[in-house]
């Protein structure tokens, strides 16, 4: 079980973090796949523009891989029993550990005009979506650990008080390591809203793309064989792992190596790599797009998949809590 919030075009981090995974794993594992509008709604209450973002980001997880046949791809508002889980599970999560949240924090600090309750809660809408589905494995980015170790809290104190009835959720990556996709200009991660000019979006053109790898921050060099990398050159090396061919990267590590690396050169390659990954998958994302025929099937198709599953739970979840009255 994992979601993604409408509330800009998705990047590489989002890729990278999340989606690759959903792709690997719709082929081995029942999966459950989410567009977080009700989510969206604690940062972005101007609606105006949600419908074309739900869109976006159902075309967009597709075009990348995602396969609606295989795993029930919904809309959170679509499935109502997410709420109601959410509101049982408030009286579990308790306002002192909600206020030390680091993304409750960063929000706070970044629009301290909008700190609403949903906000402060977001943790807890969070881990009702995933135990909705009684999910055991959750494919997240790195920025998503402390909130799937508060989901697990809420599992213990539910199952302590009421009986077991849910699973422990755990973050879930092929590789191992949770990912982090760095943001161009070495100041932070990639990000829908924020840092633009440092994030590559799927949907980018050609140019964007040029532009903003060739603006990424550099130096002078290394002065000494083998040094170590400055945080800002040890990202660039990073976006190239993702993107870049086995031999293309043990080049640009050689060179740097031994002092012979060229920065613009890295960049250009960078730039072309990252071109040849997006191209393809913004063209399909614009096909989507225009037929919404298809995107409605596909809402429809999951919301009923997703549905079943809530159901099925939400009737173990009200008899252990005891709201069987006849
Ligand atoms: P969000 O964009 O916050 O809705 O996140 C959707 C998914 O993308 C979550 O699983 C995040 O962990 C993942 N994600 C977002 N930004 C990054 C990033 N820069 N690096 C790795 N994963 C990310």
């Amino acid at each position: 079980m994992s979601g993604i919030r409408p509330t800009g075009f998705l990047h590489l981090g989002n890729y990278f973090g999340a989606i690759r995974n959903y792709i690997k794993m719709q082929d081995e594992f029942e999966c459950y796949f989410m567009v977080a509008d009700l989510h969206s709604l604690t940062t972005h209450p101007d609606t105006k523009e949600l419908k074309n973002h739900v869109h976006r980001v159902l075309a967009e997880n597709i075009a990348c891989g995602l396969d609606p046949n295989k795993a029930a791809f919904y809309c959170q508002s679509h499935v109502h029993e997410t709420t109601e889980l959410y509101l049982y599970l408030n009286m579990l999560a308790y306002k002192g550990e909600l206020e030390k949240t680091a993304t409750f924090k960063d929000k706070v600090r970044l629009h301290p005009e909008n700190v609403n309750a949903g906000l402060l809660t977001y943790p807890v809408l969070q881990a009702a979506d995933i135990i909705l589905h009684r999910a055991k494995y959750v494919p997240v980015g790195k920025d998503q650990e402390q909130h799937l170790e508060m989901a697990r809290n809420y599992v213990n104190r539910f199952n302590h008080r009421y009986g077991e009835v849910f699973p422990e959720p755990q973050a879930f990556n092929y590789g191992g390591e949770l990912v982090k996709v760095p943001s161009l200009d070495g100041t932070g991660k990639m990000s829908k809203s924020d840092n633009q000019m440092a994030t590559l979006y799927l949907a980018d053109e050609d140019d964007i793309i040029r532009k903003k790898v060739m603006k990424a921050k550099t130096d002078s060099g290394p002065t000494e064989a083998n040094a170590s990398k400055p945080d800002y050159i040890e990202n660039i090396f990073l976006l190239l792992k993702l993107v870049a061919a086995p031999d293309t990267i043990e080049k640009f590590e050689a060179d740097y190596n031994n002092c012979t690396i060229r920065y613009g050169d890295l960049k250009k390659q960078l730039a072309e790599d990252m071109v040849n990954f997006i191209a393809p998958i913004r063209s399909k994302v614009d096909a989507i797009l225009n037929d919404k025929a298809y995107l409605k099937k596909v809402m429809e198709q999951g919301a009923e998949k997703a549905n079943a599953s809530a159901g099925a739970t939400m009737k173990l979840v009200r008899e252990a809590i005891g709201l069987n009255y006849f």
